[in-house]
């Protein structure tokens, strides 16, 4: 379908912001609108991990965001005054073993400078107020700083609006989950004499409740801590400097010393996703469709996930080269399986964490002095917390059944070749295909040209083939030479674009 209209993005925070970045780098028209004044100031989301960075490298600015921030290695659990586990983030395979600290609104001035480099504008103090969907475009209002309102036609509207998403109420839906009863303190706070390595994440698990220090740059560190319960869910507590130091001292061990705040704040907790992250031509990404625990600092990172899983899917449709039908439908079955297992594990890291009472808390930490011992357990929560291991096995954009040995399975990613141009980057959403070379697979990749990259990659291993999507997930894993399984594969994405 030819595209008449830009994209209309509602909000323009990292997840609105990545899904401007990844559509406009594929060419498609984009509008990016954010009712705020100006981005926000906060340090908020601080961790950019290893499969988000792999997949900003498509964008080309990954070496401007490893630049700004600190690189941090594992996460150590203290309790009772001792190390009782310890996880690294140096996973193999990625060319960032490491969880990358930068502030959220550090994050945001880069990606809208890499905006600004593409000629496209954050439209602030522009509100989106109503919006119709139809069945050929969605008509959206609009209403600007002056009070004017706009009427706009847009092929899609994609709600990037947050938690408490406009774009999520206009279309009824749910946002299942609760709000958790314990409150919780951070601060954003200069502290000296830490005595944990400057490079690691610190959780304390003390009898009173969890004490987390993350490192933001020299000097500088995100603490947060829980503080009790109370039934009453719109209940914050500010902190002052003298009790985030009384929390340190009790906590963390004394000798510490916080300074200079620059942020103080209660929060508390909401476990909430919606079922649908779609319907028709309107789609939700990011805080809009999913909010949890801040523990194991996935929040962020899967909604620019959801962006860049979303904006290869939306190019091609928008370009003509693929079926609505045969890709749209994935994005929701995709990233709401992912943001089940995000909950789902946030969830239990929280509740180990907080949980109360001297003998289930000797209990936890015993079995955690045991189990986070084991280099299996250190791998797998390592894996989970680089977002490496995020797979789309059940995605029906998967072929499953053609695993071979020595390789990735369909559904897996496929790791990033040093060297190499990631797949999916450049300014069209192309497939990779990691095969041996024929004069066959050659006229097979000419015909196919709209949709998969004009030359092979070497395979992973002999006797297979590799088709890659261009967000660099394994689509299927076929024996060398059977094209035709590339072939109907292609068919079935194409199908009806034509
Ligand atoms: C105190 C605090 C601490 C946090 N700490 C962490 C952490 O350590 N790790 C982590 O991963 N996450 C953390 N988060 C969560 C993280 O900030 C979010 O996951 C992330 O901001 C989500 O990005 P988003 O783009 O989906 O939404 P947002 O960042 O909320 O952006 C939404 C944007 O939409 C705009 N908007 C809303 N409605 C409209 C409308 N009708 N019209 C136009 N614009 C609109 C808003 O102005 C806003 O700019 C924290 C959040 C808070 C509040």
């Amino acid at each position: 379908m030819p595209m008449n209209n830009a994209v209309l993005i509602v909000g323009a925070g990292p997840v609105g912001l990545t899904m401007a970045a990844e559509l406009a780098r594929y060419r498609v028209p984009v509008r990016i609108i954010d009712r705020a004044a100006a981005r926000t100031d906060k340090s908020k989301a601080l961790v950019l991990w290893s499969r988000s960075l792999e997949l900003m490298d498509r964008l080309g600015c990954t070496d401007t965001f490893v630049a700004a921030g600190l690189k941090v290695s594992g996460a150590s659990v203290l309790a009772e005054g001792r190390r009782i586990g310890h996880v690294g983030f140096a996973a193999e395979g990625t060319p960032y073993p490491y969880a990358l600290m930068i502030p959220q609104s550090d994050t945001e001035r880069l990606l809208e400078d890499h905006l600004a480099s593409r000629g496209i504008r954050v439209e602030r103090q522009v509100e989106l107020t109503a919006f119709t969907p139809g069945a050929d475009g969605v008509d959206a209002t609009l209403r600007h700083a002056d009070g004017r309102e706009e009427a706009v036609r847009t092929p899609w509207l994609l709600g990037c609006d947050g938690a408490h998403s406009i774009v999520r109420h206009g279309l009824g839906m749910t946002f299942q989950g609760d709000t958790l009863p314990s409150q919780w303190v951070l601060a954003d706070v200069h502290i000296a004499n830490v005595p944990t390595p400057p490079d690691e994440l610190s959780i304390f698990w003390h009898a009173d409740g969890v004490l987390v220090l993350f490192p933001i740059s020299p000097g500088r560190f995100r603490m947060i801590a829980d503080i009790g319960e109370t039934a009453d869910t719109d209940a914050r507590h500010d902190p002052t400097l003298e009790e985030v130091q009384v929390l340190l001292d009790r906590r963390a061990g004394a000798g510490m010393q916080a300074s200079d705040p620059i942020w103080l704040s209660g929060f508390r907790i909401n476990e909430r996703k919606v079922r649908d992250y779609s319907a028709g031509r309107v789609f939700l990404a990011g805080d809009a469709a999913h909010i949890h625990s801040p523990a194991g600092g996935q929040g962020m990172n899967t909604g620019m996930q959801d962006a860049f899983n979303l904006a290869w899917k939306l190019a091609l449709v928008a370009h003509g080269h693929a079926a609505a039908e045969s890709l749209l439908p994935s994005y929701g079955i995709e990233r709401s399986a992912i943001g089940d297992i995000v909950l789902a594990n946030a969830g239990r890291m929280t509740a180990a964490a907080t949980l109360r009472g001297e003998f289930k808390q000797g209990v936890r930490n015993l079995v955690a002095s045991v189990v986070l011992q084991l280099p299996m357990v250190q791998r797998a929560m390592g894996q989970t917390l680089t977002e490496l291991n995020i797979a789309y096995p059940d995605s029906p954009l998967t072929i499953r059944g053609g695993r071979h040995s020595g390789g990735p399975a369909a559904g897996d990613r496929m790791p990033p070749t040093v060297g190499e141009p990631p797949v999916g980057a450049g300014d069209a959403p192309r497939f990779a295909l990691y095969a041996e070379g024929s004069p066959d697979l050659t006229a097979l990749l000419v015909r196919y040209g709209t949709l998969i990259e004009p030359a092979p990659r070497p395979p992973v291993t002999a006797g297979a083939m590799w088709l890659v999507r261009p967000d660099g997930y394994v689509a299927l894993v076929a024996r060398a030479g059977d094209h035709s399984a590339i072939a109907t594969y292609l068919d079935a994405i194409a199908v009806a674009a034509a």
